[in-house]
């Protein structure tokens, strides 16, 4: 059995010192949840000081984005030995950084490969827009983008990494898939790309999340869906409780607690 994985994403949320108050309010309650990985994703400004108050309990941490270059002339970028040094995930491919930062499928491929060569595990975000989803051209898109990301990539990286299936239309936007639906494409378009690349056994290892607009209110129905290994939380992991209450959720609909 796949072990269930809940990552929050705060996004450009919170300040170090907030970030603090909030690590600190979800350590004791998380350390409570067992059989559930549980990962922070916080800006990387605040990184260092929730890897320093994680430390010791069951709690990851991830970045949200990663430059491939070890290192040089690149301002602003951020380097995979320099997440590495705090983290052990980290988001690639968000809609966001594609949407806003020109991020394709190629520039996805670079990054997993570096952040696979320093040994952090990578959460691939793939998902449709509205309008790719109206058109019935879901299945193919998101074909795609995994075929995309995983170029190159050895099956064993790909047994251990994460994906994250993020239909845009769903983020941020309270407007969830279905559970119905997160199932279909995770188990009949990503799963199923993964399997006819790289057969049963990796498919059938690799984690794969949903995220859009998952909350308290609907956590546990997406999570009992057998394919779908978890979420990646966008909103609801600004809040400790809401999160906490997602992570519960999901070790009670995967049978563990
Ligand atoms: C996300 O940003 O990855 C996300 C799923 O956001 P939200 O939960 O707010 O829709």
């Amino acid at each position: 059995m796949r072990t269930p994985i809940i990552a929050g994403n705060w996004k450009m949320n919170k300040t170090a010192s907030e970030a603090g108050e909030l690590v600190a309010a979800l350590i004791q309650p998380l350390a409570a949840v067992k059989g559930v990985t549980k990962v922070v994703c916080p800006p990387f400004l605040a990184v260092p000081q929730v890897a320093q108050l994680l430390q010791g309990t069951d709690v990851g941490v991830g970045a949200q984005d990663m430059y491939w270059e070890p290192s040089g002339a690149y301002t602003g970028e951020v380097a995979p030995e320099m997440i590495r040094e705090f983290c052990d995930y980290v988001i690639i491919g968000h809609s966001e950084r594609r949407q806003y930062f020109g991020e394709t499928d190629a520039t996805v491929n670079r990054k997993i490969v570096a952040a696979l060569g320093v040994g952090l595990t990578p959460i691939v975000c793939v998902g449709e827009t509205l309008e790719l989803r109206e058109s019935g051209r879901t299945e193919d898109w998101v074909t795609t983008q995994v075929k995309g990301a995983l170029e190159g990539i050895a099956a064993e990286k790909v047994a251990e990494m994460i994906v994250a299936y993020e239909p845009i239309w769903a983020i941020g936007t309270g407007l969830a898939a279905t559970a119905e639906d997160a199932e279909h494409v995770i188990g009949n378009v990503v799963r199923a790309t993964v399997k006819s690349l790289y057969g049963n056994d990796v498919a059938e290892a690799l984690r794969i999340q949903y995220g859009g607009s998952v909350k308290p209110a609907n956590a546990e129905e997406i999570m009992s869906k057998p394919d779908i290994d978890g979420g990646l939380i966008g909103g609801a992991s600004l809040k400790a409780a809401d999160f906490l209450s997602i992570v519960e959720q999901s070790a009670k609909a995967k049978g563990i607690a």
